[in-house]
């Protein structure tokens, strides 16, 4: 897969011309985002929506040529259900392998939307854990899973034909993470959103950590994030409204 993306020589910021990899096709399902990437010899899928919104997500993914011979792998942002409710699903059906932050994973594996969420009142825990039952919004026994690889900070995924870095963003959940294309595209999660106007997500668990997640961006070369809620905005767009 590295031979393959070598010899793609368009891969680079400075290159006017727009290679696979710089245009994600985006699936939007009840505000949450899925993005298809392709790749030189396939596809990535970042999140999976929604188990509710399964059909719409399934029939996009369709069109889009997204078959069981080329996904590639899923790269989950974080473990919330909205967006991992199918990706247990979808790893059956084609057959490819799940990455996420390790620190996440009992969200996915106990369907426990707390499992990497330390500051919560466990009074507020008992009424949202109720909440979440009554309204559906938790990831039932058939969409759970253990993911096959853990990802971490720094970890290059071009060894899948994803020419991009994983980046730790904790705060919203323990193990948020963000993945970097060599092009300058930020999938970025629940970090931040853009439903109104790019901005800080609106569920923060850990305060400190949050801060300095986005402090972290500054370091990066990133021209284009795309969130998790809401349509891409550009990183420069984002530190004047900061
Ligand atoms: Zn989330």
């Amino acid at each position: 897969m590295l031979e393959n993306s070598e010899e793609e020589p368009m891969n680079h910021l400075n290159n006017s011309v727009i290679s696979k990899s710089t245009s994600p096709l985006t699936i939007t399902s009840k505000k949450t985002n899925c993005f298809l990437i392709e790749i030189n010899d396939g596809f990535v899928l970042i999140d999976t929506g929604y188990t509710s919104e399964r059909l719409v997500i399934e029939e996009a993914l369709t069109n889009a040529g997204c078959t069981s011979a080329n996904l590639n792998l899923i790269l989950l942002t974080h473990g919330d259900f909205d967006h991992t409710g199918n990706c247990a699903y979808f790893r059956d059906k084609y057959g490819a392998e799940v990455a996420m932050h390790k620190e996440d994973s009992g969200m996915v594996e106990y369907g426990d939307f707390f499992y990497s969420r330390s500051n919560v009142n466990i009074i507020v825990k008992i009424l949202l854990k109720t909440a979440l039952f009554l309204l559906r919004m938790n990831l039932k026994k058939q969409d759970r899973f253990k993911p096959d690889i853990y990802v971490e900070e720094g970890d290059d995924l071009s060894i899948y034909g994803f020419d991009a870095k994983v980046i730790h963003f904790p705060g919203h959940s323990k193990g948020s993470i963000g993945f970097l294309t060599d092009n300058g595209n930020l999938f970025c999660g629940d970090l931040l959103e853009n439903t109104k106007e790019p901005a800080k997500f609106s569920l923060i668990d850990n305060h400190e950590e949050y801060n300095e997640s986005i402090e972290k961006l500054k370091q990066y070369q990133i021209i284009t994030i795309y969130p998790g809620h809401g349509k891409p905005f550009t990183l420069e767009v984002l530190l004047e409204k900061l």
